[in-house]
C-alpha cells in the first residue's frame, strides 16, 4: 500500500465551536520537529524525548501568545495515522486553538483537507475503508441505534467477514487452478461438486448480510410516516403531541398555500420523520395544486400513512375519497378526538383510537407503528448493512457467487472462475482493497474537516 507519510498536516480537532478543551494534531515525518519548536514540558523536557503516549504538561509559544496546554507524542507506525503524530491538548475557545494552528502551519505544517487523518490510517493500514466509514456514521450518528450499527463497522466486523469471504474465494480459485493440471473428467467433477459447495454456502452468508439492509435503511433514514385526513380532523394537532412528546424538530415548509409541517423524533430508538399533508383534494388552484401534488408524491414515498378519521362525525365522502387513495399502502386509520363522544359507526381491521387532547391511545399507536416496521434485533457484534455502498457491493458479490455455483455443471470451470473473480472483486470494494482511487476520495472527501 502507498505509504503517505510524508507532508506534516494539522488541524484543529475539535472543530471550530467553544468548549472547554481544544485539540489540535499533527501527522507527518515533521510532527515532532515542529511540536520541539513550540512546546516544551515544564522540566524543559521536548516532545521529541517524550514517552509516546504520554500526556506532558507544558508551555507553547506561538508569534501570538503563550499557552499552558497538554502535549502527547505518537510515533510511528503505533499512532492513528500510522505516522508520526502530536496532539495538543489547550483551552478551548476558538482564538487559541487557532493559534497553536497558525504557528504549526508557520513551522511548515499544511492544513488538512476533510477526512486526510482517516484517508492517511486507511493508506497505512490501520483501517479498512469500511471501519472508517463506520467511524464516521458514528461521529453523524442521531440515534444509539446509528451509533451501535457504526461502532459495529468500525470495529471491523463487516471487513472482517469480507476478508474471510476473501479467502475462501481465493483458495477456491487455486483449487480450480490445480484441477486445470488434471484435465481427466473424474477431477473435474470432483473439484466442480467441492467448488459449489463451497459458492453455495459463503453465498448464503453474504444473503444473510444482505437481508439486514432493510433494517440499516431504517437506522439511518428513519421511516416516513405521513399524516392524512380530512380539515379540521385533528392532523396538526396529532403531530405537534408525537413531536412535543418526543422532543422533536418541526420544520414548515414554505411554498404551498396550506403548508406541509414536518418533524423528526425517536421512536424506539428508531428515527421518524413525520409529515402532516394539510391537503390532498382536487384543485383548480395552480398554487394549491402545487401543495396538493406535493402530498400525493409524499403519500407514495411513505412508509405507513396515518389516516385520521373524526370519531365524532360521520365518515363522509371526503373520509372516502382520502382512504381510496391511500388504501393500497401500508396504513392506520387514526380514529381522533376520542375525549369527545364517539359517534363513528363504521370500523376498520387495523384502527387505533386516541385523543391528541389527552394523550389516550397513543400509546398504543406507537405500538402499532413499531409492529409495522421490519426490523431485526441490532445488538453489539452483530453486522447490519446501513451504507449503500456496501450494499451495492455484496449485492455484486452474490449475485457473482450464486451465477457460478449455479452454471457450474454446464459451463467451464474457466467461466466459472471468472464469476468467481469478480465476486472477489467486488467484496474486496467493501474493505478498500480494490476500490479505485477516484471512490477512495471520494469517500475521505466526505468526512468532517480534522478526522
Ligand atoms: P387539522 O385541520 O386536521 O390539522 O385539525 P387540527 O389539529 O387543527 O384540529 C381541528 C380542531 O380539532 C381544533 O379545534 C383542535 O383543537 C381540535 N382537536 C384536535 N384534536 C382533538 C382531540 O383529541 N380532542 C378534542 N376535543 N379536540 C381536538
Amino acid at each position: 500500500m502507498e505509504n503517505l507519510t510524508g507532508d506534516t498536516i494539522v488541524s484543529i480537532s475539535t472543530g471550530s465551536s467553544s468548549g472547554a478543551i481544544a485539540i489540535v494534531r499533527l501527522s507527518g515525518t515533521s510532527a515532532i520537529q515542529i511540536a520541539d519548536e513550540i512546546f516544551a514540558a515544564k522540566d524543559g523536557l521536548l516532545p521529541s524525548k517524550f514517552t509516546p503516549r504520554m500526556l506532558m504538561l507544558g508551555k507553547l509559544e506561538t508569534s501570538f501568545f503563550s499557552e499552558q496546554c497538554m502535549c502527547v507524542v505518537f510515533k510511528a507506525p503505533k499512532s492513528y495515522t500510522g505516522e508520526d503524530m502530536v496532539e495538543f491538548q489547550c483551552h478551548g475557545g476558538t482564538k487559541i486553538a487557532s493559534g497553536i494552528f497558525k504557528e504549526c502551519v508557520l513551522n511548515g505544517a499544511r492544513p488538512a483537507t476533510n477526512g486526510e487523518f482517516s484517508k492517511r490510517a486507511f493508506m497505512n493500514g490501520k483501517m479498512s475503508l469500511s471501519s472508517a466509514e463506520g467511524m464516521m456514521d458514528m461521529i453523524n450518528a442521531e440515534s444509539d441505534a446509528e451509533i451501535r450499527a457504526g461502532y459495529n463497522l468500525l470495529s471491523g466486523e463487516l471487513s472482517n467477514l469480507a476478508y474471510e469471504a476473501q479467502d475462501e474465494l481465493t483458495d477456491v480459485l487455486s483449487e480450480i487452478e490445480v484441477s486445470f493440471d488434471y484435465p481427466e473428467e473424474t477431477i473435474e467433477y470432483i473439484t466442480k461438486a467441492k467448488v459449489k459447495e463451497r459458492l453455495e454456502s459463503l453465498a448464503d452468508k453474504l444473503k444473510k448480510v444482505l437481508d439486514t439492509s432493510e433494517t440499516g435503511k431504517l437506522i439511518k433514514s428513519g421511516i416516513n410516516i405521513v399524516i392524512v385526513g380530512r380539515p379540521n380532523v385533528g392532523k396538526s394537532s396529532l403531530l405537534n403531541t408525537l413531536l412535543k412528546q418526543e422532543k422533536a424538530i418541526v420544520t414548515d415548509i414554505p411554498g404551498t398555500t396550506r403548508d406541509i409541517v414536518e418533524g423528526t423524533f425517536l421512536l424506539d430508538d428508531i428515527k421518524i420523520n413525520l409529515t402532516d399533508t394539510a391537503g390532498i383534494r382536487e384543485t383548480e388552484d395552480t398554487v394549491e395544486k402545487i401543495g396538493v401534488d406535493r402530498a400525493k408524491n409524499l403519500i407514495l414515498q411513505a412508509d405507513i400513512i396515518l389516516f385520521l378519521i373524526d370519531a365524532n362525525g360521520e365518515f363522509s365522502n371526503e373520509d372516502n375519497e382520502i382512504f381510496e387513495s391511500i388504501k393500497n399502502s401500508q396504513y392506520i386509520v387514526v380514529k381522533t378526538k376520542a375525549d369527545l363522544e364517539n359517534k363513528v359507526s363504521k370500523t376498520f381491521e387495523n384502527e387505533v383510537v386516541i385523543s391528541s387532547k389527552t394523550g389516550e391511545g397513543l400509546d398504543k399507536l406507537k405500538e402499532k407503528i413499531l409492529s409495522m416496521l421490519k426490523l431485526s434485533n441490532i445488538s453489539s457484534g452483530s453486522v447490519i448493512i446501513t451504507n449503500e455502498r456496501h450494499k451495492d457491493a455484496l449485492s455484486r458479490a452474490y449475485k457473482g457467487l450464486t451465477r457460478a455455483s449455479k452454471n457450474i455443471n454446464e459451463d467451464s470451470l474457466d467461466l466459472v472462475s471468472i464469476d468467481i473473480k469478480e465476486a472477489y472483486m467486488a467484496i474486496g470494494e467493501i474493505t478498500g482493497n480494490t476500490t479505485s482511487e477516484e471512490i477512495i476520495d471520494a469517500i475521505f472527501d466526505k468526512f468532517c474537516l480534522g478526522k
